[in-house]
């Protein structure tokens, strides 16, 4: 058929097991390399919106690789997101392959990613060509990686082509294998269109760009389509391909991955996972598995100066136009005043966030500790989810609460089980599989976990205990009932309300102390005693001092010394910049992310 000679596939690994050196290296072979950095072929508008720093998300490349026997293929090389926040546009960009390679590096083995990303490809049918890389590191042992791929996976070892994509040894077997073992695409070209849209990203003269996968029929310019779950029609504008940089062509058929441009103004209307047809000619179904982009962490972010609340909103408005997945609205705090209350896909997630409104958009912000989505059942009957402890209702309104929970998948060195293990209960977590693999020496934990239990240094303390060994990765399975309490917080006897956590009742008191020990900490000294206590429904279940000054440490700051004055002066008025006011008391953000340090 016409799309014999096409290859759609992805490369997916653990971090740092060599997928961007590998990729790099395939484009030498094919003759593209130094393409990629080659904007000419990129429309003008992307250039543009490169110089402003914002954020093109990495396009698939078309490749053309020439065999031995002269025979010409067509390589559509995806590219996925490399972090757990980003798994379910992992996911959809593994439903436009046919296969994957899955590259594990032969020194270090199958790791919690490995794992994870093996799974999504499975679960899409796809063909696994399985690559051990990095074979020329002194300490590669690749046998014993592919043996690993096989137990944990069940790929069969004999499989695994053996490669470094430094040295380049190996690559040509790869090209080989997508070709023999990645079947190419198939599909009716005649059918009514139907595509699968799995990346995409704004462009202010364009529109949203769409990067879709076309399963079905085919698409041009001045088609009229139809966006199947956003029920949203739109008349094509432009298709093309990639090479890399958008590239404009005639048509997109049955088995091409290319963009499609038609004026599309909301991105989301245009979400990953939809699917496109015929506004007339319409396929029977659309392409299973589409799930709206939802958050599913929460925080509070306010300005420090409340003069750039207009500034923040405007910042937000403009990061959302390319980010379906992240949403704001406004939130009031009686503490921080006017702010807004921010969803993301994950912590990773919140973070880029932040820093982008800080670099790009000059702002200082105070962010409240990040939330999980909680399901409250009233005595009432009422049914309410919140991810905003401050509206987190007393225990004597609450009959259950709900919380989501995860699969974690943890790999690491047998000698670091029992530690791990230990800090996977104070997590609250429960196992459901533990196994052992290379002869005993490495061991695969699964578990299930309350998500807020991961939400903050988690991965940290897994690095420190494992000595940076064991590796992680998960996926959101649910809900799950849980006794949850929200905990107050108090300073100068007064609420704040933006201070507030839930936590497990088995936790109250252990972290209701840390958080007012840290706060006493990082709270400046006053001219008076300042006291901070954890409350809960009115009960006070842990209280320390933010002790006044004393009229030598004062003098001592302030006489003699002009450079050590003018310096601690200057040091004051950065910390003032993130402070708030309460009362006669300013906070600093440290405090706010008290509850974030268990340490
Ligand atoms: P990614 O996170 O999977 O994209 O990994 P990178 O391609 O960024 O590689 C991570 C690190 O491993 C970098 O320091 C690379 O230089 C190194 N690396 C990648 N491939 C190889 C390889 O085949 N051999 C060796 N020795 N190092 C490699
Ligand atoms: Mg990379």
């Amino acid at each position: 058929g016409p799309t014999a000679n096409i290859r759609n596939f992805s490369i997916i690994a653990h971090v740092d097991h060599g997928k961007s050196t590998l990729a790099d290296r395939i484009l030498e072979q094919l003759g593209a390399m130094g393409e990629r950095d080659k904007r000419d072929q990129t429309l003008d508008t992307l250039e543009l919106e490169r110089e402003r720093g914002i954020t093109i998300k990495s396009t698939p490349i078309r490749l053309t690789y020439r065999r031995e026997d002269g025979e010409e293929y067509v390589f559509n090389l995806i590219d996925t997101p490399g972090h757990v926040d980003f798994n379910y546009e992992v996911s959809r960009s593994l439903a436009a392959c046919e296969g994957v390679l899955l590259l594990v590096d032969a020194s270090q083995g199958v790791e919690a990613q490995t794992i994870v990303n093996a799974y999504l490809a499975i679960d899409n049918n796809l063909e696994i060509v399985p690559v051990i890389n990095k074979i020329d590191l002194p300490a590669a042992d690749p046998e014993g990686a592919a043996a690993e791929l096989e137990e944990v996976i069940g790929i069969p070892a004999e499989d695994a082509v053996f490669a470094s994509g430094k040295t380049g040894q190996g690559v040509p077997d790869i090209l080989e294998a997508v070709v023999k073992h990645i079947p190419p695409p198939t599909g009716d070209r005649a059918a009514p269109l139907k595509a699968l849209i799995f990346d995409s990203f704004y462009d202010a003269y364009q529109g949203v760009i769409l990067f879709v996968r076309v399963l079905e029929g085919s698409i041009q310019a001045k088609d009229q389509i139809l966006l199947m779950n956003a029920d949203k029609t739109f008349e094509v504008d432009k298709v093309g391909t990639f090479s890399p940089g958008l590239v404009v062509g005639q048509q997109l058929s049955a088995g091409a991955v290319g963009w499609v441009a038609a004026g599309i103004k909301d991105i989301h209307d245009a979400q990953v996972g939809d699917t496109l047809t015929g506004r007339e000619r319409r396929t029977a179904q659309a392409f299973p598995g589409f799930k709206p982009a939802q958050p599913v962490v929460f925080s509070g972010l306010y300005p420090t100066d409340t003069e750039d609340y207009r500034k923040l909103r405007e910042a937000l408005e403009k990061l959302k136009l390319n980010d379906a997945a992240f949403s704001f609205e406004p939130e009031t705090s009686e503490a921080l005043g006017f702010g807004f209350r921010c969803g993301f896909l994950g912590l990773l997630h919140a973070e880029i966030i932040q820093e982008r409104l800080e670099r790009e958009y000059d702002l200082d912000l105070i962010a409240t500790a990040p939330a999980v989505v909680y399901r409250v059942t009233l005595t009432s009957g009422e049914i309410f989810e919140t991810q905003n402890p401050a509206e987190f209702p007393t225990r004597d309104r609450i009959s259950n609460v709900e919380e989501p929970y995860i699969k974690l998948h943890v790999m690491l060195p047998e000698e670091y089980v029992g530690p791990v293990m230990q800090l996977l209960q104070e997590r609250r977590g429960m196992m459901s599989t533990m196994n052992y693999v290379g002869q005993g020496k490495r061991v695969e934990l699964i578990y299930e976990v309350p998500f807020a239990e991961i939400l903050y240094d988690f991965h940290d303390r897994l690095k420190s205990i494992s000595r940076g060994y064991a590796s992680m990765d998960y996926e959101i399975i649910g809900y799950r009932e849980g006794d949850l309490r929200k905990v107050d917080i108090m300073v100068n006897n007064e609420v704040i309300d933006a201070l507030a956590v839930i936590v497990h009742e088995t936790k109250t008191y252990g972290l209701g102390r840390k958080i007012v020990d840290k706060m006493a900490e990082v709270i400046p000294r006053q001219m008076f005693p300042v006291p901070v206590q954890a409350v809960i429904g009115g009960k006070i279940i842990a209280r320390a001092t933010v002790k006044a000054f004393r009229k030598d440490v004062l003098a001592k700051c302030y006489g003699g010394d002009i450079s050590r004055k003018k310096k601690l002066l200057e040091k004051q008025k950065k910390g003032r910049a993130r402070m708030k006011q309460f009362g006669t008391v300013e906070v600093p953000q440290e405090a706010f992310l008290a509850v974030l340090s268990t340490e």
